[in-house]
């Protein structure tokens, strides 16, 4: 790991764009703040502690034609729409939360299966993410393993200074190889004392009472005879199977392929999904495996709690509190998460 003092986040953003970066980073979006692209630094907003969407969308996008088809009486053609080449982007001001969030998303679409469109955006991108000086009553990312100051995830971590500087250290090859490129705008080090100080508050505002949970969780959840457990309703009454949840999580990978078109000609898409939807599971013969919401919401948490972890040994959940803003009935996952452990105690 090299460390290292960045003087301004301008000099960064001029370096990437001069270099042919797209740049994604935190704007102003009405009374949001969102992952967006930016044009120029002015967009760049320091005032959010965790952005609206998660940093995901521009490698895993909503919506994705992967193929384009005709086919007529001579046959069919197919042209796949793999591209070549991604632009090259930088997604900046990523919080530790959303960078150790994509590890878990790289385990799902790299490995035992490649999905060429993500892996190709990944390996295009790279993730400067800043640490938190700030939580707020949603975050939780210490009561699953995470830090306000993690590197997880990220190729360059920047952790803002009192003097408007920031402190810098690499968290891979490539953040290695881009403070060598950029060498000239990198300054020597200060005291690590400094960056320390800068997350302490953060540190000290997060919730530390629910460390214990994942184990416990895991725990119960590796028991079979609860798969059935009637606690379910009682723990998830609340939700409507909106899906909000899904959608705005990092690590949430769902996906459907549909085909769009008309007679003839037409595109195949790769678009979200969700597993809180009533006809996620639904089959052809009419019967779906999960046709009640505490069933779907059973999934979801078993997924973060315990496929993540036994699949991958990776978090399905890094306590970003998405789910927790965004619901529009109040289910939070740390509720769920605190009344689940205690049945595995
Ligand atoms: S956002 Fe809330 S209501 Fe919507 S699916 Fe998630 S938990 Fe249910
Ligand atoms: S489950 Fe909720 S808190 Fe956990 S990573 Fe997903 S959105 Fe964030």
């Amino acid at each position: 790991m090299r460390e290292g003092k960045l003087r301004e986040l301008n000099d960064l953003f001029k370096a990437f764009t001069g270099d042919g970066h797209r740049i994604v980073g935190p704007k102003k979006r009405g009374d949001d703040v969102v992952f967006a692209e930016l044009t120029s630094i002015a967009e760049y907003t320091t005032e959010y502690i965790c952005t609206a969407n998660s940093a995901k969308d521009f490698i895993f996008p909503r919506s994705e034609a992967i193929l384009a088809f005709t086919y007529n009486a001579a046959g069919t053609e197919i042209v796949d729409l793999l591209a070549d080449e991604y632009p090259p982007t930088v997604i900046i001001g990523a919080r530790p939360c959303d960078a150790r969030g994509m590890r878990s998303l790289d385990a799902v679409f790299g490995g035992e299966y490649d999905d060429d469109f993500y892996l190709k955006r990944r390996a295009a991108t790279t993730i400067v993410a800043v640490s938190c000086t700030a939580a707020d009553d949603a975050c939780f990312c210490t009561c699953t393993g995470g830090r306000p100051d993690g590197i997880e995830g990220a190729d360059i971590l920047l952790t803002p200074l009192e003097d408007g500087g920031f402190y810098v250290e690499t968290g891979s090859q490539k953040g290695e190889e881009l403070l060598g490129r950029y060498e000239n705008i990198f300054a020597p080090a200060p005291e690590r004392a400094k960056r320390d100080a800068a997350i302490e508050k953060a540190y000290k505002d997060l919730r530390h009472d629910l460390t214990e949970a994942p184990d416990r969780i895991k725990l119960w959840l590796d028991n079979y005879q609860n798969y059935d457990s009637d606690k379910w309703p009682k723990i998830v009454a609340r939700c409507l199977s909106c899906g909000a949840c899904t959608f705005v999580c990092p690590t949430c990978h769902c996906f459907d392929i549909l085909d769009e078109g008309k007679l003839g000609a037409g595109v195949r898409k790769k678009n979200w999904d969700a597993c809180q939807f009533d006809h996620f599971t639904l089959h052809a013969s009419g019967h779906n495996p999960r046709d009640r919401q505490p069933l779907r919401w059973r999934n979801r948490f078993t997924c973060k709690f315990k496929i993540y972890r036994d699949r991958w040994n990776l978090p399905g959940c890094v306590g970003c509190g998405r789910c927790i803003r965004v619901c529009p009935v109040g289910q939070d996952i740390t509720e769920v998460m605190a009344e689940v452990a205690e049945l595995g105690e």
